[in-house]
């Protein structure tokens, strides 16, 4: 057995010279249509004031404030994208919709059924308020305010609002291209009918693809590896063709079959062996040709989702300029005692309980790093930073939240 001769680096010093080393991607025109989680790389301001025109908020009368009282004579009607084309004279009221345009002279609506519509006359209450029942231009944003800001992740609203502003394409990033690819002479593809001794499923790469996925990268799937270096490498270059980033899981701890450090050791330079981090103690990080990003992840499989959490996806997210790279964070309440793992920072899968005001968190059990069942369903994980001992139920530790649990409503 080798001794591994990378030095143990402190988590945080890993994380940071990742995302040093993690380019911001190209930026390109797309369409309306092709928005969906991508992210902006330039402010949105408003090209005029929005509303633009002054709109009914309800069904009524378009009236001038002055004349609250009398009777007035409707001079037509005012409905959405069909205005009332003059002006409200003294004395005068027009039927307005929702959305309709205010005529020019009118300065407030009065609801219909505040109203006496009589013929063409309408009785409208005293002093109907100025201002009152429409939406003035420039109430919703002003011309020149920057609506949406450069880093900004396109959701529903984002999309809403750049369209409600007519604009038809917008400046986003490129995504990250991935390529992923297993190593291990265990494995054999889900979907293959094997049953021999000593094989396991492929299941890292299902479990990355959607973590790479969901931090918005595209991935294309290698397959797997087999475990001798002429193959590997044959592997992580084709990946290389046209991807910016390559993702391996495996092969990276200290057997003799662990062909990853050596490799990108040939086609660029390590930066990191391994990390004081557990689980993923073996993670591994190289820069290529071209400034392509090379993240060898540990093979099992808590080991290399952690380390895609910790290290991966805000690189990912830097590429795509997000403003915002790391997971919401909640200071939370142990509700177990944490033995801490020495020297190393330890990531404890946990499920959150509102107890109170404080949110508590519960292991999800026994953490070994080959037990999925740890990770899966759990809310957050909780950072234990190193030490000698343990940190006891009811101390504050940060949790890094992946989901929400539901509140029950009486809470
Ligand atoms: P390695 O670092 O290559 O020695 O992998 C450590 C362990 O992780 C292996 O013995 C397997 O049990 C597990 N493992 C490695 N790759 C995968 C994979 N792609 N899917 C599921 N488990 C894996
Ligand atoms: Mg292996």
């Amino acid at each position: 057995m080798k001794i591994s001769t990378y030095p143990m680096l402190d988590a945080e010093v890993v994380a940071g010279l990742v995302l040093e080393r993690a380019p911001l991607l190209p930026v390109e025109e797309v369409a309306i249509g092709g928005w969906e989680g991508r992210v902006l790389a330039q402010d949105v301001r408003a090209p005029r004031d929005l509303p633009r025109w002054p709109v009914s908020a309800v069904d009524g009368y378009a009236v001038r404030s002055a004349d609250g009282g009398g009777r007035l004579r409707v001079a037509g009607e005012s409905a959405a994208g069909r205005p009332l084309e003059r002006a409200l004279g003294a004395g005068e009221a027009a039927v307005i919709l929702t959305g309709g345009v205010l005529p020019d002279g009118a300065d407030s609506v009065v609801m219909a059924e505040d109203a006496q519509a009589d013929g063409d006359t309408v009785v409208v209450p005293a002093n109907p308020a100025s201002g009152a029942n429409y939406h003035r231009p420039g109430a919703d944003a002003r011309a020149e305010e920057v609506l949406l800001a450069a880093g900004t992740e396109l959701g529903p609203a984002e999309i809403g609002l750049a369209a409600s502003l007519a604009l038809d394409s917008l400046p986003l990033r490129r995504h990250p291209r991935v390529a992923l690819l297993s190593t291990g002479d265990e494995l054999f593809a889900v979907g293959a009918d094997v049953d021999s001794p000593g094989r396991i499923p492929d299941s890292n790469r299902h479990a990355l693809r959607a973590a790479l996925v969901e931090a918005g990268a595209r991935v294309t799937s290698l397959g797997i590896a087999p475990d001798d270096a002429a193959g590997l490498r044959q592997l992580v270059e084709r990946a290389l063709e046209d991807a910016d980033v390559v993702v391996t899981s495996g092969g990276v701890s200290v057997g003799t079959h662990d062909l990853v450090k050596p490799l990108l050791e040939e086609l660029g330079e390590v930066h990191c062996g391994r990390v004081k981090l557990r689980p993923g103690k073996p993670f591994t990080f190289a820069t290529l040709r071209g400034g392509k990003l090379a993240f060898g992840l540990p093979g099992f499989p808590v080991s290399s989702l952690v380390t895609f959490e910790v290290f991966v996806r805000p690189a990912l997210r830097k590429m795509l300029g997000c403003a915002e790279l790391q997971r919401p964070r909640l200071a939370v309440r142990l509700g177990y005692d944490a033995a801490a793992a020495g020297d190393r920072t330890e990531y404890q899968r946990v499920s959150l309980v509102p107890e109170g005001s404080a949110w508590v968190a519960h292991t999800t059990g026994s953490q070994s790093s080959s037990r999925l069942k740890s990770l899966a369903g759990a809310h957050a994980l909780v950072r234990i930073p190193p030490g000698a001992d343990p940190i006891p139920a009811g101390s504050e530790v940060q949790a890094i939240l992946l989901r929400l649990p539901a509140i029950p409503p009486q809470l």
